[in-house]
């Protein structure tokens, strides 16, 4: 659930925020949106969400900025595509998915209970460092931020090093700065 208190600390202009989204990628989209909540029928998600997809839109366009760049929905959207394949009025909504967490953390404006971020991130570096995703490098750049969740996972990573399905030792693609160039620049048509 939001935080309340860090929601109501946010200090930025909500209005500004509100442009800056819809001059985003996809951003003006959402205001074909009719709230038909399809999207949140669709996700299977939901349970985990803080907002449904419909419910996130709708504090958008009412300039709810706080609450929705606070909101933990971009975070756990696993880009599925089951609401944009359903949207009636053929919305992106994976799409602004992304542009929400990028605005999140063009901001650092996450909530401190929210542990994605720091998993986004670990997971981006690690693919720069290598070209590809090690478990182990991963879960050593979440647990420097998380020690404490360390102890839980240790259970799950032996069970999985005894089955073969985890590897101790992390490998690199034959060019990783191949990859990491590729993340690091901007696609084509994803400038504002
Ligand atoms: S399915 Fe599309 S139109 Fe319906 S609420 Fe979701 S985004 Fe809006
Ligand atoms: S793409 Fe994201 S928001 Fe859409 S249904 Fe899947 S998990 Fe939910």
């Amino acid at each position: 659930m939001a935080e309340q208190g860090f929601v109501e600390s946010f200090t930025m202009e909500e209005e500004k925020l509100q442009q800056e989204f819809y001059e985003s990628h996809h951003g003006k989209e959402i205001l074909k949106c009719i709230q038909c909540g399809t999207c949140s029928g669709s996700c299977p998600l939901t349970d985990q969400m803080d907002h449904a997809p419909r419910e996130l839109f709708s504090l958008i366009r009412d300039g709810f900025m706080a609450d929705a760049l606070c909101s933990n929905t971009p975070w756990f959207c696993v880009s599925c595509y089951q609401c944009m394949v359903r949207c009636p009025r053929e919305i992106p909504v994976t799409d602004l998915m992304y542009a929400l967490k990028q605005m999140a953390v063009s901001h650092d404006v996450a909530q401190p209970s929210n542990k994605m971020p720091d998993l986004y991130d670990a997971f981006s570096r690690e693919v720069k460092r290598a070209g590809k995703m090690n478990e182990t490098g991963l879960m050593a750049r979440y647990g420097l931020k998380h020690p404490l969740d360390m102890p839980a996972k240790t259970g799950l990573a032996l069970r999985l090093y005894r089955r073969g399905r985890l590897a101790i030792k992390s490998d690199k693609t034959r060019n990783p700065d191949q990859i990491r160039r590729m993340m690091e620049t901007q696609p084509e048509g994803m400038e504002k």
